[in-house]
């Protein structure tokens, strides 16, 4: 095994030892597999391949300073893909299946555990694809399970800091009816122009607001958002939004330390009001955000004045991480230890 600088990997793609794989075929799931392979044999008419009919999860095992590995609230991210495979007329994986897959995939790749002091993680990632060969669109007979791991560093170069981000009238990543609310693979397609065109603009990432009427605010490229002010966290209510377990879990520890939580419309000039903003998601856990730019009014909604993270949004990132890593009590039993 390649030494690996542990400190210092981005996010992105390493091969690891294993893969583990499930085949749904003649109506049922069949034995679990483990795979040293990194390729899908496939066929090249696949479902998936045409008309988009994948679904992907993403979440992580944590190496822990007592020396355990566990992982985070995966009955959640099973029960997002449950929900994403009935949006799209795919066989749900069942929890219990989901659960073994990744406490399998992460034990067969221990190796590639990054420390706990190097703050990189082993990033796990399920996905579901129709793989039936077809022309004509209508659902795949049968589908492929996989979950595969890599370890990761930080999601943003800078760690725990404040970005700036800009507001887009002529992208949308999802429509109020549309696949927003799944983890599919499409609504990244869609968001690439937009990505491109913040990050030309000098900005880290795109900031969406509602397809429909362009007047509230949506998500901040792919992670949900969060404004705090009068000791109240507030986080978008929208149809077009991925249920982030992240988020999820913030608004629950947001109440844990007495603040009032909303999930409501948040029309764009509340920006103005709110005395930190954040976006998060698995892979950041909590990205700050600088400010918000919005081209078209010239406005530009500014949380943090010296670039540096505000006391509520580090208290939070603070409280999920310690628990994410066995530190702090688990009290709401989000864990689970996977390796003792
Ligand atoms: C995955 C994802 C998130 C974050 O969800 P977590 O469960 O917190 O990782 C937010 N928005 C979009 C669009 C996503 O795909």
């Amino acid at each position: 095994m390649e030494k690996i600088d542990w400190k210092n990997l981005s996010f992105g793609y390493i091969k690891t030892d294993y893969n583990v794989r499930c085949y749904y075929r003649n109506g049922m799931w069949g034995e679990i597999e483990t795979c040293s392979e990194e390729t899908i044999p496939m066929h090249m008419a696949a479902v998936c391949l045409h008309y988009g009919q994948e679904a992907f999860e993403g979440l992580k095992a944590y190496r822990c300073p007592d020396g355990k590995v566990r992982v985070f609230r995966t009955e959640e991210n099973a029960a997002r893909l449950q929900a994403t495979a009935r949006g799209l007329m795919m066989p749900e994986v069942p929890t219990e299946m989901f659960n073994e897959m990744v406490d399998r995939v992460v034990r067969l790749n221990e190796r590639w555990i990054p420390p706990y002091e190097s703050g990189a993680t082993l990033y796990v990632r399920p996905l579901l694809i129709g793989v039936s060969p077809q022309v004509g669109v209508h659902p795949s007979e049968d589908y492929l399970f996989v979950i595969f791991v890599s370890p990761v560093g930080p999601y943003f170069k800078g760690g725990f800091a404040t970005n700036p981000y800009v507001i887009t009238r002529d992208y949308d990543r999802s429509a109020p009816l549309g696949t927003g609310c799944y983890k599919v693979g499409g609504n990244y397609a869609a968001s690439l122009k937009a990505n491109q065109w913040a990050h030309e603009q000098g900005y880290s990432c795109e900031f969406y607001l509602d397809a429909k009427e362009k007047k509230y605010i949506d998500e901040c490229g792919a992670a949900n958002f969060f404004g705090i002010k009068n000791n109240t966290y507030v986080t978008p209510k929208s149809s077009s939004i991925l249920p982030s377990v992240t988020n999820k879990s913030l608004m629950q520890l947001a109440e844990d330390l007495g603040l009032k939580v909303e999930r409501r419309q948040i029309p764009e000039e509340e920006l103005a009001t709110f005395e930190e903003a954040g976006a998060c998601g698995t892979a950041a856990v909590i990205s700050p955000i600088q400010r918000i730019d919005d081209p078209e009014t010239g406005r530009s909604y500014v949380f943090s004045k010296d670039g540096k993270p505000g006391p509520i949004s580090t208290k939070l990132y603070n409280k999920i991480i310690a628990i994410q890593y066995g530190i702090e009590p688990d009290v709401h039993g989000w864990t689970r230890v996977v390796i003792e």
